[in-house]
């Protein structure tokens, strides 16, 4: 991914998207007005920082990313797999007014200059793009998210609703846990297998690095568990676009739950057509 720096911010790219002309942007903590535990770049409502800090964030976000602040379509994200199209009469949810839904998870659109965004904070952010149809989308993928194929569940949507075909989609796997510094319990494994059968030993699982001699612990790669998801939904490997940015090594430019608990920041996605 490209890292780059307007007004301020401090965000990232993807060069597959970048080339199409599609505004979109992964957030850094840098370039914000928040403080302490928050510093800088907080995008998360309702976790301890100053709603009017948190607008200043948005506001610089939008400038940086060339987005309009008042048009910006939040999500409301509970580890679900719900995906919910967005139009013209939802732009400023979250921002003018808060969000009017629940449990949802990802955001589609093919309305032009609505943006939508989406948070983070070691969860997998997924981008996408159809330059055929011109429909964007973001979707949270957790390791929940990620058992229930929410990568595949929007491709599915943005043929149902746009005629999308996966063929022509761009995928972008963004800034979240690597695989070398996600562990998980044994009962996670085993949702893994027992959706995804030999593939999840074979691709996302092995041993534990941070506790070799436990057989109940595991490290869990993400990465490689969406981009299979997205192989499975028909995208073409070609297509998908995997960051080479990990939120738990990179405590300078990310917030990252595993390292910080829930005391701190949100990081967003943000994407407009
Ligand atoms: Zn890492």
């Amino acid at each position: 991914m490209n890292k780059e720096r307007n007004n301020g911010v401090t965000y990232l790219t993807f060069d597959s998207f970048k080339k199409r002309g599609v505004k979109h942007g992964f957030s850094t903590r840098l370039g914000g007005v928040s403080k302490g535990v928050y510093e800088s770049m907080n995008l998360g409502f309702g976790r301890g920082d100053e709603d009017e800090n948190v607008h200043e964030n948005f506001r610089r976000m939008s400038k940086a990313l060339d987005m309009e602040y008042s048009r910006l379509v939040l999500s409301r994200q509970t580890h679900t797999t719900n995906v919910r199209v967005v139009d013209e009469k939802d732009a400023g949810n979250g921002i003018l007014r808060p969000v009017p839904y629940d449990d949802v998870d990802a955001l589609i659109t093919n309305v032009r200059n609505l943006p939508l965004v989406t948070f983070y904070a070691d969860c997998v952010p997924l981008f996408f793009y159809d330059p055929v149809k011109e429909v964007v989308a973001l979707s949270h993928s957790g390791w929940k998210g990620t058992v229930g194929r929410i990568g595949a569940v929007t491709v599915k949507k943005m043929g149902e609703c746009f005629g999308c075909d996966p063929e022509n989609v761009i995928c972008g796997i963004a800034p979240s846990i690597c695989g070398k510094c996600y562990e998980v319990s044994g009962d996670v494994a085993d949702s893994f297998r027992s959706e995804f059968g030999d593939a999840a030993d074979e691709l996302f699982l092995s041993a534990s690095l941070f506790n070799p001699d436990d057989p109940d612990k595991y490290m869990l790669d993400l990465w490689a568990a969406c981009r299979y998801v997205f192989l499975e939904a028909g995208i073409r490997e070609e297509n998908i676009e995997v960051t080479d940015y990990c939120t738990r090594c990179h405590p300078e430019l990310f917030f990252s739950h595993r390292v910080m608990g829930s005391e701190r920041g949100s990081l967003a996605a943000f994407i407009s057509l």
